[in-house]
């Protein structure tokens, strides 16, 4: 019989014998009534009894109980016991993640919705100079670094942030958010001194060996030059080795002017000024035309002036232009348009040549990528070009945009953001 029912036959007994006790007495009604408050007392004092064994969290063995409260402690106890040994395992991997993240090479702090400091591991508080204490502190009021506060409050954790360590600023940290659970975040923070020295000295050396480069080549041309002035056509072979070494000499000084170029893009930009774009770009077109037969199409729908770099502008628009040119038929028309849109300034270099595959498009703009295709005529050139537009534009808030479809053409656009109109 299980507990239910004995306790309702022991319920039901008392109740037959009061009837038969209050029947032969004439007192049933006060029989039953001490029956059941006899019943209820002892009710209230098996919860009591329950409340306080609740109470102790120690989950300690059950008071001596039978009937139907005896099933009942042995029920909660077994719950009270799994969830001490749920609690332990819980609490076991929590201390083996905090002792792993403490052990990780990279600064790791979590941050509440605030952006104040929950906790951080042991690299956070090397190298970012945090203290345990600074726990409930909001991170922007103690790494103030404008670049990071930006960073913080921008929302778009797509890239990390590059900011110099607080507590040693030869150390150079890599800085991203993740967001995670409900408002909660991750900031890792990862030492990349030796990498950016090592950038740094790629660099360096690139810049070095174009400069070094320049006055031989300078020179070279210089005597070639003299060397075909001189050249009577006498020996075809002469007059032909003449002109591939100044063809030459003349690519590699491309090479070594783009190369400069790239170098002095990756530098902080010194001074902007409000550039005249329907002139600048009157004037390049002029140039490209006089190289080629009259094949551009200048629209000049509006006549803003933007804030920017000239010299930087003008070889972004020479390059796009010079591509243009390059890679469609000679007796094809290249359209250049300067336009305002809604949100911005727009320049548009328009050609009906050879397009590129889709595939290519998002490589092209890559140092040193060309694509390589069966031309009838060997187009010349370093790879260099659209890398360069590509930082111009980058240093002046725009973006480039490339249409293109093969065979039939590509249209290069540069968006100017509409906060760089200055006239
Ligand atoms: P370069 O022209 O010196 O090779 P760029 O960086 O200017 O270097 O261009 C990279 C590659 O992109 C080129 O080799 C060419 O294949 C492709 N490209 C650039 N502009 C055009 C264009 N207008 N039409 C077709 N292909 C182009």
């Amino acid at each position: 019989m299980n507990a239910w029912h004995k306790e309702i036959t022991i319920a039901l007994l008392l109740f037959v014998i009061v009837t038969i006790v209050g029947g032969i007495t004439g007192w049933f009604l006060h029989l039953t009534l001490l029956l059941v408050s006899c019943l209820l007392i002892h009710q209230v004092i098996q919860i009591h009894r329950f409340e306080k064994w609740l109470g102790r969290m120690s989950g300690g063995a059950h008071p001596n109980v039978s009937g139907v409260w005896e099933e009942i402690y042995y029920h909660v106890y077994r719950i009270k016991k799994n969830n001490k040994k749920r609690k332990k395992k819980l609490g076991k991997m929590i201390d083996q993640f905090r002792q792993s993240t403490e052990a990780l090479p990279d600064a790791a702090v979590v941050l509440g919705a605030n952006d104040e400091i929950e906790w951080t591991n042991k690299a956070a508080r090397d190298v970012l100079g945090l203290q345990q204490s600074d726990k409930g502190q909001r991170i922007p009021n103690l790494v103030r670094f404008p670049e990071f506060i930006r960073y913080m409050s921008s929302n778009d954790y797509s890239e990390p942030v590059i900011v110099p360590s607080p507590v040693n600023n030869h150390i150079t940290l890599s800085v991203r958010i993740v967001p995670y659970g409900a408002g909660l975040r991750l900031m890792i923070a990862q030492d990349v001194t030796q990498l950016k020295v090592m950038e740094r000295m790629r660099k360096d050396f690139v810049a070095n060996v174009s400069h070094e480069l320049r006055t031989p080549l300078t020179v070279l041309k210089g005597y070639l030059e003299t060397l075909q002035d001189m050249d009577d056509g006498d020996s075809p072979v002469l007059t032909a080795s003449f002109h591939q070494m100044l063809g030459q000499t003349e690519r590699m000084q491309h090479l070594v002017d783009d190369l400069l170029l790239l170098t002095r893009l990756e530098s902080p930009q010194k001074k902007t000024a409000c550039v005249n774009v329907p002139e600048l770009l009157g004037e390049i077109c002029r140039e490209g035309d006089t190289l080629s037969t009259k094949r551009i199409e200048l629209s000049l729908e509006t006549d803003s002036y933007i804030m920017g770099d000239e010299q930087e502008l003008r070889s972004a628009f020479t390059n796009l232009l010079g591509n243009a040119l390059k890679y469609s038929p000679e007796d094809s028309i290249v359209k250049v348009r300067w336009y305002k849109t809604n949100n911005g300034l727009t320049l548009a270099v328009e050609d009906q040549g050879e397009g590129i595959a889709k595939s290519e498009i998002s490589r092209i703009t890559e140092r040193f990528y060309r694509v390589e295709t069966k031309r009838q005529k060997k187009v010349s050139g370093t790879g260099l070009g659209l890398a360069i537009v590509k930082h111009v534009l980058m240093r002046h808030d725009a973006q480039l945009v490339i249409n293109s479809e093969l065979g039939k053409g590509s249209c290069f656009s540069c968006h100017f953001p509409i906060k760089r109109l200055c006239h």
